[in-house]
């Protein structure tokens, strides 16, 4: 499976100036490839790199793969025909590519790369929680990235690690994500949101109010919250996902979850939630969280299932009657026909996992 990791850089001073030269140097010669690609109207990477291959090596005094990656990404650019009646231009910050040859990660602290000063060797940091993953020493692959960001300098990296070797299950933990719970298990746990909900209200006013002025540090104050807002759930979600996971795996279990246009369904389907907590409802965390589950999953050897998530709230898990009735309230889940009753959220991951030992064949999310 392959992951893109995003690497903070820390460099100094000096080395900040030098990787700056580097961007802007390799921009200037891709608007060079460009304006003659343009002009002479060859897109082909082979034909532009007999061409003038030379010519941008000694015009731009760059390393002979970053001529070849710069001719990639100008020809890239025109790759498809219908981009082809205007002249392509590069932001002199605009990002650079990298491959194996050019840059090396030598452990999980350090980054070495060639700039026009020669190579250079950075502090870095991975910001999103794939470390884990590379710690068990897994192979750099492909291409990366370097760009520019408010000012910082990211590395987009993609690695290739191995899955553990996946078992099919016979059993499944059923995890049901909701609002104010953010995922309840069939063993009855929950994995509260609580925080993370307040939070989200407490933006979400705050937006309304900043919105309605709509002054331009209104504007940017607004901007800063939300990506506060997005980090705090970011962190959340990993913690979810970590927990799940362990719990699948030390269970051999697998995991049962809903697909993700059930949770709207459900949202609707459960009239209790009001119109303010369904903006708050946020897909793109849902979404997260998800990918989460899904690639801690596949690290562990744990199988991840997607059941059909029609009335997985109204289901009795007992005598398997269905009605809208067996939901007495938005807490409580009791059954017209037999009488069982149980807590709501619980219920319906109950009746997700089951639903995961019905799907015959697993077959991973994506
Ligand atoms: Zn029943």
């Amino acid at each position: 499976m392959l992951y893109t990791l995003k690497i903070k850089l820390h460099p100094s001073a000096e080395q900040r100036i030098a990787i700056l030269k580097t961007m802007e140097c390799v921009n200037a010669a891709c608007n060079f490839i460009s304006n003659f690609a343009f002009k002479h109207k060859i897109f082909s990477k082979i034909k532009i790199q007999q061409e003038i291959y030379y010519l941008v090596r000694d015009q731009f005094k760059l390393s002979a793969q970053m001529v070849v990656r710069a001719i990639g990404k100008v020809s890239e650019s025109y790759m498809n025909k219908e981009t082809r009646d205007t002249l392509h231009q590069f932001k002199s910050h605009g990002a650079i590519v990298y491959d194996q040859r050019n840059l090396t990660v030598k452990n999980m602290d350090t980054v070495s790369f060639v700039t026009l000063q020669g190579r250079i060797t950075v502090a870095m940091t991975v910001c999103n929680y794939y470390a884990e993953i590379i710690n068990n020493g897994h192979r750099v692959r492909g291409q990366a990235d370097l760009c520019l960001v408010d000012n910082i300098f990211y590395l987009l990296l993609v690695v290739d690690s191995p899955d553990a070797p996946e078992n099919i299950r016979k059993e499944f933990l059923g995890v049901d994500l909701g609002i104010v719970k953010i995922a309840t298990t069939s063993d009855g746990k929950y994995y509260s949101g609580a925080t993370v909900k307040n939070i989200r209200r407490r933006n979400f006013k705050l937006r309304q109010k900043l919105q309605s002025k709509g002054t331009k540090s209104a504007k940017r104050l607004l901007k800063k919250r939300s990506k506060k807002e997005r980090r705090f759930a970011t962190d959340v979600n990993h913690c979810i996902s970590k927990k799940l996971v362990q719990v699948a795996k030390g269970t051999e279990r697998g995991i049962a979850l809903e697909n993700l246009t059930g949770i709207r369904k459900r949202t609707t389907e459960r009239k209790t939630v009001n119109k303010t907590m369904r903006q708050e409802l946020s897909a793109w965390a849902f979404n997260q969280l998800r990918q989460f589950i899904q690639y801690k999953a596949k690290a562990a050897g744990v199988p991840v299932v997607l059941v059909d998530p029609r009335n997985t709230s109204r289901t009795c898990p007992i005598c398997g009657h269905v009605d809208k009735a067996n939901r007495k309230t938005q807490a409580k889940f009791v059954c017209v026909k037999c009488g069982h009753s149980a807590n709501a959220d619980i219920n319906a991951a109950t009746n997700i996992a089951r639903r995961g030992v019905a799907v015959i064949q697993p077959y991973a999310v994506a």
